[in-house]
């Protein structure tokens, strides 16, 4: 590690120890719960005021233009301080990115400051019920009028849409397939939104189902073209991929307290050694890849980012299983909150969301190894 990146993980270290923590705030991962907004806000603000929020963005917007060492250097140390890297990840890791490709001047000058802030927490409406791994079948209807747009439809498994104050939409505005789709930012409060909270199996209710009636959106609420919603769409997948992938760094975390929890249940045998031994090499595996694919100077869009989110959120998935293993019985009858527990809650959502694995193995065999394409899946 260079003597650049040490000094700044002990900069962070540092100020992690000292930096003000709002009431109730906790390590939440990438969506807070309804309960945990308000001190992921004022954290927001506070990683704003300091300079450590959205440190990947360009100095221009705030950001530090930071590299791979010193992200995953503050994941690192903000999962070891028990703090979320940022209030939610559809914002600052999606949307921000995404605006500063595709979106106006005026959108960039209106948005991303407040994202960074914490001000504007962001969501985004791209799911619907017939329409998850095949996105390209989108139904919701955006018609052009005198004054703009009008939106119907449903969206579904819409994370932080309840307090959400802005949506990436995905919309269809022409025939059908990927040509006919056009991305709008909506304002979760405009007339005809509903949001409609989904209970999880964790008890938790982070996601839920968004109806759109008759809503209806200035011109300028478009992201880049009529037409263009394909491009748009895939680079804020890309760039969710990108950002579950970078997940990873604070997966040391849990290895350790999956140790500890063995170890104090004397439940640290040789099997659980070998698991962990794996599981602590695939980390480090993935940090290089994660490195790696950066690197590349590649656009997340591209499949590399699809073997990222692939293998961390595998990773995850294992951990969460060996977690369990590592609890024994106590497993059972913990309560949702024991971090093992959750993570291995957790891990197999990360299998599904942002594309699942069935999908990113698809891509990787189309689009890495040229194999033939899924005879299942419409022509492109
Ligand atoms: C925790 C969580 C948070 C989420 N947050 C959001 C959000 O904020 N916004 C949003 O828009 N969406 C969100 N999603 C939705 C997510 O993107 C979709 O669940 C995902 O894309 C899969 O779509 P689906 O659920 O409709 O499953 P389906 O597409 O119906 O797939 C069902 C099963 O079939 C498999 N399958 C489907 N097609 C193929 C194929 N061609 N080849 C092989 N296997 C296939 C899938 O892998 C899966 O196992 C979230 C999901 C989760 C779990």
């Amino acid at each position: 590690m260079s003597s650049r990146a040490v000094s700044f993980r002990e900069e962070v270290r540092a100020w992690l120890a000292t930096a003000p923590r709002p009431a109730g705030l906790h390590d939440y991962g990438p969506t807070p719960t309804a309960a945990d907004v308000p001190a992921g806000r004022a954290w927001q603000a506070i990683l704003a005021e300091a300079g450590y929020a959205c440190l990947h963005w360009p100095e221009r917007w705030g950001g530090r233009d930071a590299g791979v060492p010193d992200q995953a250097a503050f994941a690192e140390e903000a999962a070891r301080a028990g703090v979320p890297r940022q209030l939610n990840i559809v914002g600052p890791d999606l949307v921000g990115p995404v605006l500063m490709t595709y979106g106006t001047p005026a959108q960039q000058a209106a948005y991303l400051p407040r994202i960074r802030t914490g001000h504007d927490m962001w969501c985004q409406l791209f799911s619907e019920p017939e329409a998850g791994s095949d996105l390209a079948s989108v139904r919701t209807r955006a018609v052009r009028t005198d004054a703009g747009w009008v939106v119907d439809g449903q969206k579904v498994w819409t994370s932080g849409g309840g307090d959400a104050e802005y949506g990436l939409l995905l919309a269809r505005t022409g025939g059908p397939g990927h040509r006919g789709l056009s991305v709008f930012v909506v304002p979760m409060d405009a007339p005809g939104v509903v949001v409609r909270p989904l209970l999880q199996m964790d008890n938790e209710s982070k996601f839920n189902e968004v109806f759109l009636t008759g809503v209806a959106l200035p011109a300028d609420a478009l992201v880049g073209a009529e037409g263009e919603g394909w491009a748009v769409a895939t680079a804020t997948l890309g760039r969710e991929r990108l950002s579950l992938g970078a997940n990873a760094v604070s997966m040391f975390r849990s290895l350790d307290d999956l140790v500890e929890s063995a170890t104090v249940r004397g439940r640290f045998d040789e099997h659980l050694r070998d698991e962990v031994t794996d599981l602590w090499i695939r980390v480090w595996l993935l940090r290089a890849t994660w490195e790696r694919a950066i690197a590349s100077g590649e656009e997340p869009g591209a499949p590399a980012f699809s073997v990222l989110k692939l293998l961390s959120s595998e990773t995850q998935r294992d951990i969460g299983n060996t977690g369990i293993e590592a609890l024994g019985l106590d497993a059972l009858w913990s309560e949702n909150n024991e971090p093992l527990v959750h993570r291995m809650l957790v891990g197999h959502a990360q299998t599904i969301l942002g594309g699942t694995s069935e999908i990113q193995r698809n891509i990787l065999a189309e689009r890495i190894l040229g194999l033939p394409r899924d005879p299942y899946r419409a022509p492109a």
